[in-house]
């Protein structure tokens, strides 16, 4: 069977012990390979390298660096189906919805092409008699990325685009349950001219993350995981003198109001509900109903999830298998929990017809009416095609159910009152918003991260934020004297 390796200084590296893991392809239900899990001596190999190849590359020029970026870009472009192959896979998601996050990646990529205009300083003239001051935004060093397995493509370049055309030097720790895609996308940036060193892939698990948190040469940390990790891995890197930014779970409510087109919700729930198996930080997970409209909506959705098929996602699906077996049967187990908390089991996703082999790791569409906010279905973060409505009186009712939530990723409102929109984008405390939006996933310009237990840390993803995030800024004072100029004076300049 075939170990996926450390990809270290622009090559593919065993592990230095025979510690393994063992990746699926949750369609088969089977063991498709293996991969390296890192020791600390790998580690700091990988780590090693990135501090090695960083003097130069901060000084490689900026045209050098947006070149590298836009080559990449371009062989990314050209050959996207085969990395989304790579995803589809290893994670199961249908090769449409792979090719999509790949394409969401691809649009951080290109901002990064630009780095030269985001990196651009200011600078005041004459602030004092001959003195000028300015500013200069510097890469940080060597970063370490820790991923997640639901996004295997796009979380990666949420972040390596543009840490490294800011001049950064980078130490990417993939999920383990998919470790293909990152070493696909280290070999492609190779291709594209990137100086080996600059991207280094380290295989693993706990192991490497905690020598990613406490070794003194990482410089920053940016991580995208479920919110124990996240808050476990902000605590410990900022304890280490990092700047982290620690992206964490979710659980979005979509809030439907009396007056909005009911078809399009339902058309919308569907999509966000149970698009990627319900295995994204944004998927709408609660469709909170402002009566009197809940019973023509569940039918809505209802009868749009009988048309719905689910399978291999090579085939013809809407939809593929959870990540393991064990992440199903957690999934699953809710249906139970939902039964026991007397809520209406209206479609039960177990035991469905799939397009797909017997032994992948299927659960169905499961629409779960009438959820008490008492009950684990609607507290815990699922993470599966599992949906919940939530009945409520008012939108009052509704908004406050939203804010009292542990998590504040993102959420939806439908509505065909533009006042009562504006009024909710306001109030609600989230970090992304759609109106009459199911995924409001923030595009690679603007910037991607929740509130609350979403985001441990300040700064978000991409964007202006991740540029601020991988950068530092000098801000310089200068005085270069006039020959008449001169004098002692204690005080500061007045003039
Ligand atoms: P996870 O927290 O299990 O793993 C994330 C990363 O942390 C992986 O690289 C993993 O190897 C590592 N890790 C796991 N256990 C660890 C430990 N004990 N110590 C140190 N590192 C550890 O998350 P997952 O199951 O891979 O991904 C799903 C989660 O990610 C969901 O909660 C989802 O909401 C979240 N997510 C959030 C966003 C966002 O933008 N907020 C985006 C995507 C996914």
């Amino acid at each position: 069977m075939t170990v996926v390796m450390h990809f270290i200084n622009g090559a593919q590296v065993a592990n230095s012990s025979n510690r393994t893991g063992k990746v699926f392809n949750p369609a088969l239900g089977q063991v498709i390979r293996e991969v390296a899990l890192a020791e600390t001596k790998d580690a700091k190999a990988a780590i090693q390298a990135a501090q090695d190849a960083f003097p130069s590359w901060r000084d490689t020029s900026l045209t050098k660096r947006q070149q590298i970026m836009f080559n990449f870009r371009e062989i990314l472009n050209a050959s996207k189906e085969e990395l989304a192959a790579i995803v589809t896979q290893e994670h199961g998601k249908t090769l449409p919805d792979a090719l999509g996050e790949v394409t969401r990646g691809l649009e951080v990529v290109e901002y990064a092409t630009a780095m030269a205009s985001h990196l651009k300083g200011s600078y005041s003239e004459s602030v004092s008699t001959s003195i000028d001051v300015y500013s200069i935004k510097q890469p940080l060093g060597v970063v370490g990325i820790i991923s997640p397995f639901n996004f295997p493509a796009m979380v990666p370049m949420w972040f390596f685009p543009i840490a490294i055309a800011a001049g950064n030097t980078v130490v990417l720790k993939p999920s383990e349950k998919n470790p293909s895609a990152a070493i696909w996308m280290a070999e492609k940036l190779k291709e594209a001219g990137l100086p080996d060193g600059v991207f280094n892939v380290l295989q693993g698990d706990k192991v490497a993350v905690d020598e990613l948190l406490t070794n003194k040469v990482v410089q920053a940390i940016s991580f995208v995981g479920s919110t124990p990790i996240a808050k476990y891995v902000y605590e410990t890197g900022t304890a280490h003198g990092k700047r982290v930014q620690a992206l964490g779970g979710a659980k979005n409510h979509m809030l439907v109001l009396p007056d909005a087109d009911l078809d399009l919700v339902a058309d919308s729930a569907i999509n966000a509900g149970f698009g990627s198996a319900g295995e994204r930080c944004m998927a709408i997970s609660v469709v909170v109903a402002v009566e009197p409209i809940a019973d023509e909506l569940v039918a809505k959705i209802q009868s749009r999830m009988a048309t719905l098929k689910v399978g291999d996602g090579t085939r013809n699906c809407d939809m593929g298998p959870l990540v393991t077996k064990e992440h199903r049967d957690k999934v699953a187990s809710y249906i139970e929990i939902a039964i026991a908390d007397k809520a209406t089991v209206v479609v039960d996703g177990r035991g469905i017809t799939v397009d797909g082999d017997a032994n992948g790791f299927w659960l169905g569409p499961t629409l779960i009416d009438n959820v008490p906010t008492s009950s684990r279905v609607y507290k815990d973060e699922i993470f599966g095609p599992v949906l919940a409505v939530v009945r409520v009186s008012s939108y009052e009712e509704g908004l406050e159910l939203i804010n009292n939530g542990a998590y504040g990723n993102g959420t939806a409102i439908f509505t065909n009152d533009g006042g009562a929109a504006r009024r909710f984008q306001n109030e609600v405390e989230v970090g992304m918003i759609g109106i009459n939006v199911p995924i409001p996933v923030p595009v690679a310009y603007y910037s991607f991260g929740g509130f609350k237990s979403s985001l441990f840390g300040d700064t978000k993803a991409h964007g202006a934020q991740g540029v601020h995030f991988f950068t530092r800024e000098k801000t310089i004072t200068s005085r270069w004297l006039d020959p008449s100029h001169g004098g002692i004076n204690l005080g500061f300049p007045q003039n």
